[in-house]
């Protein structure tokens, strides 16, 4: 059945943070956080930030639940149950979650819909691939059996961004508890609501109290006091490349383990041999999908000369056609992004490319039909060259960069000229240019003739500046479990006995 929103639900006028399975009790005084509808621009809740001694609470208790509760020393089958609970009881509330995540972040529901079954469908994939897995034996040397296991971790630090709240924290969340790691999430001040309603139908689906805890505020605040945290064993981050890096310096310094998942320019590569309205399709939801809000955009568009015209008319006469509105409904292609200030960032872009020489293809002003919320007209460029700013820096919103090139080496040249490296696109009907691009480009996902396509059991993550470690059954696997050697001999061994004469 397709997911609808039919009805409003209830918002609870003040959130907290969560920990140990409860809704922890507001202090008398503490900092909140205006949370807003950003296509209304009304306030529709407020948060209480988690300073530093909620942060510790929140991780004492991830510690308490992974050194004595049952999730980590718990049957696969057992814990399998729960998690198979947690994606049931997901879908059952996925018209609320669905709500929660449209109101919040602007996301059109077409968008919103697939990460809502991502989210429940996370649970069931980690709780497969940690059910399956097995060790090594090594019998080589005689007398001696060694074997080698796979032991959680420990205490991990999620932090989640505002542009996928459900689809990314619980991407994050499942591939650590699956192993028997607990956790503290924390998602962006930005986004709470969804996320918070996430993490306590975990509960109500039978998680034990303090496997997953949820402490909400600023990334300055909250973030840096989970990631700076001594009993925080490894940090798993999703967000922008500089609060990643900012991260690993510190986890560097404690010797924690990150995995991170970082920002992107990524090339969407259009060859005279593609078949011109599939690659049309393709850029178009490449940039402009998920409000253009997302790490794997193809909004560096790369098309070769032969076709450049036809291509690029049509791209602008169909972004001026795209059904610009409130998220919730059905019909809507691009809601409003995500908060005020990201609005002002995207759009000052249209004068920073008009300052490097650009020419301005299409859109570029705040949607002028709306009295209210933070839309924006799908917007294109023409840049002047790949060391524009527009080529070179993320955007992240419904902003596409056109570059016109001439053959296939320089297509490669220039999708490889960046400092990101975590997806590319490419579309053309020619094998060897294919194989080509595959094979040249360096970025983490290389997706032909097909805009973005989630294959769950396959790595995905960054080259360079794109990020640290991948997502993904195997990487989840390194990342979030510990090996363990033991070496015991088959008979009593002799020793040499110290100090026998
Ligand atoms: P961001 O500003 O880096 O924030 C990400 C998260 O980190 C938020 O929860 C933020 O909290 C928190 N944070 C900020 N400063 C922190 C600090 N010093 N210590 C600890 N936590 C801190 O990123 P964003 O603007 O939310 O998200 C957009 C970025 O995420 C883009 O660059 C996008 O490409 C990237 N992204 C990457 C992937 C991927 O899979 N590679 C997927 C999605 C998004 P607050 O928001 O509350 O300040």
């Amino acid at each position: 059945m397709t997911l609808s929103i039919t009805r409003q639900f209830p918002i609870a006028p003040l959130v907290t943070s969560l920990i140990d399975g409860e809704s922890v009790a507001p202090k008398p005084k503490g900092f909140d956080i205006d949370v807003v509808n950003p296509t209304t621009e009304q306030l529709i809740s407020r948060l209480r930030e988690a300073d530093a001694d909620e942060v510790d609470s929140a991780v004492r208790s991830a510690r308490r639940a992974f050194d004595s509760g049952p999730w980590p020393r718990m049957d696969i089958n057992r814990r399998k149950d729960i998690l198979y609970a947690i994606r049931d009881h997901l879908r059952k509330n996925a018209e609320e979650l669905a709500y929660l995540e449209c109101l919040n972040s602007g996301l059109p529901l077409q968008s919103v819909r697939g990460h809502v079954e991502r989210m429940a469908r996370n649970f069931e994939f980690f709780a497969e691939v940690a059910s399956n897995v097995h060790g090594e034996t090594y019998t080589q040397t005689a007398g001696y059996l060694t074997y080698v296991t796979r032991e959680p971790k420990g205490v991990a630090g999620c932090i989640s961004p505002w542009n996928a709240p459900l689809a990314l924290s619980s991407m994050r969340v499942a591939s650590c508890i699956a192993w028997g790691n607990t956790c503290v999430l924390k998602p962006s001040e930005f986004t709470p609501l969804s996320v918070r309603r996430m993490v306590e139908i975990f509960y109500e689906a039978g998680l034990p109290p303090g496997v997953v805890n949820l402490v909400n505020g600023r990334g300055s605040v909250t973030g840096n006091a989970l990631v700076s945290h001594p009993d925080i064993d490894m940090i798993g981050f999703t967000g922008g490349t500089a609060t990643g890096r900012a991260i690993a310096e510190i986890a560097g310094r404690q010797l924690k383990p990150v995995a991170l998942e970082l920002g992107g320019k990524s090339a969407n590569i259009i060859f005279d041999t593609a078949d011109v309205e599939r690659a049309l399709d393709g850029a178009l939801a490449g940039i402009f999908a998920n409000n253009g809000q997302q790490c794997l955009a193809g909004s560096r568009i790369l098309v070769q000369r032969g076709v450049a015209d036809v291509l690029i008319e049509r791209f602008v006469a169909r972004a001026e056609k795209i059904r610009i509105g409130d998220p919730m409904n059905e019909t809507t292609e691009i809601g409003p992004l995500a908060f005020r200030a990201h609005l002002d960032r995207v759009l000052s872009y249209v004068a920073v490319a008009q300052a490097d020489g650009a020419t301005l293809l299409t859109g570029g002003k705040r949607a002028a039909a709306f009295e209210k919320g933070w839309f924006m007209e799908p917007t294109a460029v023409m840049a002047s060259s790949n060391d524009a700013r527009v080529c070179q820096e993320e955007i992240f919103g419904p902003f596409a960069t056109f570059l016109t090139f001439d053959t296939l080496d320089d297509a490669i040249r220039i999708a490889n000229d960046s400092k990101f490296g975590l997806v590319n696109y490419v579309w053309s009907e020619d094998l060897h240019t294919v194989m080509r691009c595959s094979r040249d480009i360096r970025a983490g996902t290389v997706w032909i003739n097909t805009p973005m396509m989630r294959e769950l059991r396959a790595p995905f993550g960054g080259y360079k500046e794109s990020g640290i470690g991948r997502d993904g059954p195997q990487a989840s696997l390194e990342f979030f479990t510990e090996l363990k050697s033991t070496i015991i001999p088959i008979d009593p061994i002799k020793m040499h006995r110290f100090g026998v004469s």
